[in-house]
């Protein structure tokens, strides 16, 4: 099997992480952070295109010998330029919401034929636009939801495609906000029930019975939980040819975790393994594989740049007070997440470093990056970046405190592109009424 296509514009084709010094400085790519700090202000979303790509492309690969769409969950990065590049390489989209429909559309419209549609609380103009879309398949993930879906479809004159995401009762070994696939969580449908519904749907002329989909929870970093989860559904799936359904796709969801740390991390090898395991699940499945990865493509091509606000001593703890705050990226405070936080000027040798807490100036204790951290000495003015951002970042960014969000740039080798301005003063009032 083929490992890696090489891209001439990647340096370091296997890096976990296309930042990187160059001349003291710290670069996206062949990119100057200090030099997108000056032109675009702090803070700043800043991302590689090259390992985007990449990323995608060992998905690629690694399932090359069955028919499968990768289909890009939207709610880690929904930036339309990201969008339109992963539409333009073949992905697919699973989306969650009508806001995320219409990303897809304004972003690659071709790409509309290959959306998944997931979500426990689907509302009728949301099942309205993708049927008008002609999306590939709904995820349902409720009886209710199945009886509106049906519904839906008689009174637009359209059948509608249909995958049961079901429920397979394993457990994910990640953090309790990100696991999915136990039956105490609220997604998904009893594997044991599902039988029963795809024998009532099929009776319906408006549903077509056409995958079985599962999704166990995010930032899963053991391959074993994958594997379980997808032998349940693939028993399942045989049953349901037995019962005459004729079941095309089989959605294993996303979820693929990244590492966090600065630990050694080969991504090909991870999705070699994440590969072997689905294969090892699907073994005789003749059905087309959906595949919904979120992080894994998108949070390590991604950087929060931020500049040193204040440094200040309150009794024994030092606090390192930024210009992003937990508004911009709210991983820390939510889940726990730890980040590396990076000087975006080399120190020199065995330069000083303090231990600090590394916080935003919201008004909220939660308000922290980091604490306890031991980083290079910074003083107010300093760049510091924030690694591992790309996914759940900007998407989870709010205007908490009335702060504008922050702009975003993709670099692609030697060549910056403004994607997303900051947000200005209007913007943030603009929907109100005085
Ligand atoms: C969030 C989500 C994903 C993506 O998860 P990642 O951990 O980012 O890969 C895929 N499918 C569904 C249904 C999701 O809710």
């Amino acid at each position: 099997m083929k490992t890696k296509t090489s891209r001439q514009t990647t340096p370091q084709p296997s890096a976990a992480r296309p930042f990187t010094y160059k001349d003291r400085t710290l670069h996206c790519d062949q990119v100057s952070l200090t030099s997108l700090a000056e032109t675009h202000g702090t803070p700043l979303y800043v991302y590689s295109a090259t390992q985007i790509s990449e990323r995608f492309q060992l998905f690629e690969q690694a399932f090359q010998d069955r028919p499968h769409t990768v289909c890009y969950a939207v709610k880690a990065n929904s930036s339309l330029a990201i969008l339109r590049l992963l539409g333009r390489q073949g992905a697919g989209f699973d989306i969650v919401s009508g806001g995320e429909l219409e990303r897809v559309r304004r972003a690659h419209k071709p790409a509309l034929k290959k959306v998944v549609f997931s979500g426990v609380g689907k509302q009728a103009w949301e099942i309205d636009d993708a049927l008008e879309a002609n999306i590939l398949q709904f995820n349902v993930e409720s009886e209710q939801e199945l009886d509106l879906l049906a519904q839906r479809a008689q009174a637009l004159n359209r059948r509608a495609r249909f995958a049961l995401r079901v429920n397979p009762d394993v457990f994910a070994e990640t953090h309790p906000y990100i696991s999915t696939g136990l039956s105490e969580h609220k997604f998904g449908i009893d594997i044991k029930a599902a039988r029963g519904l795809y024998r009532r749907a099929a009776r319906s002329k408006w549903l077509e019975p056409y995958g079985v989909s599962v999704h166990i929870g995010s930032q899963i970093r053991k391959v074993a939980p994958f594997a379980a989860a997808l032998a349940r559904v693939t028993s399942l799936v045989s049953e349901l040819c037995r019962d005459g359904h004729s079941i095309r796709a089989i959605d294993a969801g996303g979820g693929l975790g990244i590492d966090y740390s600065d630990a050694p991390f080969d991504a090909a090898h991870q999705v070699q393994l994440y590969a072997a395991a689905l294969n090892k699940g699907l073994v005789g499945e003749q059905a087309r594989l959906l595949l919904e990865p979120g992080r894994f493509l998108v949070a390590q091509a991604g950087a929060l740049l931020t500049r040193v606000l204040v440094v200040k001593k309150n009794g024994s703890k030092t606090f390192v007070i930024t210009d992003a705050a937990m508004n911009d990226l709210i991983r820390p405070a939510l889940y726990h997440a730890h980040h590396e936080i990076v000087p975006v000027r080399q120190p020199i040798g065995k330069a000083a470093q303090i231990t600090a807490d590394i916080v935003g100036p919201v008004c909220e204790s939660g308000d922290f990056f980091a604490r306890d951290r031991a980083i290079a000495q910074v003083k107010p003015g300093d760049l510091v970046a924030l690694l591992d951002a790309g996914a759940y970042g900007m998407t989870q960014s709010s205007n908490y405190n009335s702060r504008p969000r922050p702009a975003e740039i993709l670099v692609e080798g030697d060549q910056a592109t403004l994607i997303r301005r900051r947000e200005t003063m209007r913007d943030l009032l603009a929907p109100e009424i005085l």
